[in-house]
């Protein structure tokens, strides 16, 4: 696989479709791992139209080649904590899914990922950083054609109260993916929330890329005991002690948290390799039904088909109108 360092940016879209997009340059951050408490550097690097995205674990070298693992819900090996990817060989990449979300609401098709350590840095928890970085090497199109996976068929996972769907979209709806989420915890800063969202470059920078991921003091308390959550703090976090805030900046957003379940749900849902255009419901959802319900999806090849996306028919992905329909906060 070869990495492209110089790549000429395209101007328009080619034959009237919405085109693949690499980064214009590559581009370095640094942070620590939430799980190994480890000090972690990535590099994003621009790739070829079709290549995907895809991780090198620069500190494995194997015969002269640092050890590769696509991107791809294939090699999902652990949904536990996180989405943990893995090249079938003990060698492991934990934490992709904020990364993957930023990529995936900044429309980048291409890319290679090295990576130092065993998982992405977790940064302040939330997808802006990596947005911050994106747009800090810039995006450029390619001559090739975005595919999309478009969803035919509804597919529905149930378990224990928790679900998943992908369903078609409807005529009316924004060429893109939708989300609807909504989570219930037995507290009462969470308590009931529920959010709708399209995918598109503008409201997912706005709306979704800084939501932080979320925990419990006594569930922190018990990783830390486990030997877990080993960089964890009130900076990558936010943490809750009862019905408590603990952090003294506050919420970026009344409903962060459903927000949060949101920016997860983009990461792991670009695990299919490409933008999905349909509607993602998910109550109570995390990664391991994400997963699942991408294997149940192409173990039915009758819900969906491939397609490019004309660029008439480009739907809120084009960073237009926010359309966040928060209900916001506990109801
Ligand atoms: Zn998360």
């Amino acid at each position: 696989m070869g990495v492209v360092t110089n790549i000429s940016e395209v101007s328009g879209h080619i034959s009237g479709f919405v085109n693949q997009r690499t980064l214009k340059s590559a581009i370095t951050c640094s942070g620590v791992g939430l799980h190994s408490g480890q000090r972690i550097t990535i590099t994003l690097r621009p790739a070829p139209a079709d290549h995907g995205i895809v991780f090198r674990r620069v500190d494995k070298i194997l015969n002269g080649e640092p050890v590769s693992i696509p991107a791809d819900w294939r090699h999902v090996v652990n949904t536990m904590l996180c989405t943990v990817l893995g090249n079938g060989d003990d060698l492991t990449i934990g934490t992709v899914e904020h990364l993957l979300s930023a990529l995936a609401g900044c429309e980048v098709d291409n890319v290679v990922i090295d990576i130092d350590g065993p998982e992405v840095p977790i940064m302040d928890g939330s997808a802006a950083p990596f947005v911050f970085l994106i747009e800090c090497a810039g995006t450029v199109a390619q001559q090739k054609p975005r595919q999309m996976l478009k969803i035919k068929k509804p597919v529905t996972l149930e378990d224990k109260g928790k679900k998943v769907s992908l369903s078609p979209l409807e005529d009316s709806d924004s060429q893109t993916l939708a989300i609807d989420f909504e989570i219930q915890f037995d507290n009462a800063v969470i308590a009931r929330q529920k959010t709708s969202y399209h995918v598109g470059r503008a409201s997912y920078k706005n709306d979704i890329a800084r939501a932080r991921t979320f925990g419990f003091l006594h569930e922190v308390e018990q990783m830390h005991a486990a030997g877990l959550a080993r960089g964890g703090s009130l900076e990558n976090a936010v943490v809750l002690d009862g019905d408590t805030v603990m952090n003294e900046e506050g919420l970026r957003y009344a409903d962060e948290f459903v927000r949060h379940k949101v920016l997860d749900s983009v990461g792991d849902l670009y695990l299919a390799g490409a933008p999905i255009l349909g509607r993602y419901q998910g109550v109570k959802a995390g990664h391991a039904l994400n997963n699942a319900i991408l294997k149940a999806l192409f173990q039915s090849p009758e819900s969906f088909c491939w397609q490019a996306l004309p660029e008439s028919q480009r739907g809120s992905a084009g960073g237009v109108p926010n359309l966040m329909r928060a209900v916001a906060a506990a109801f």
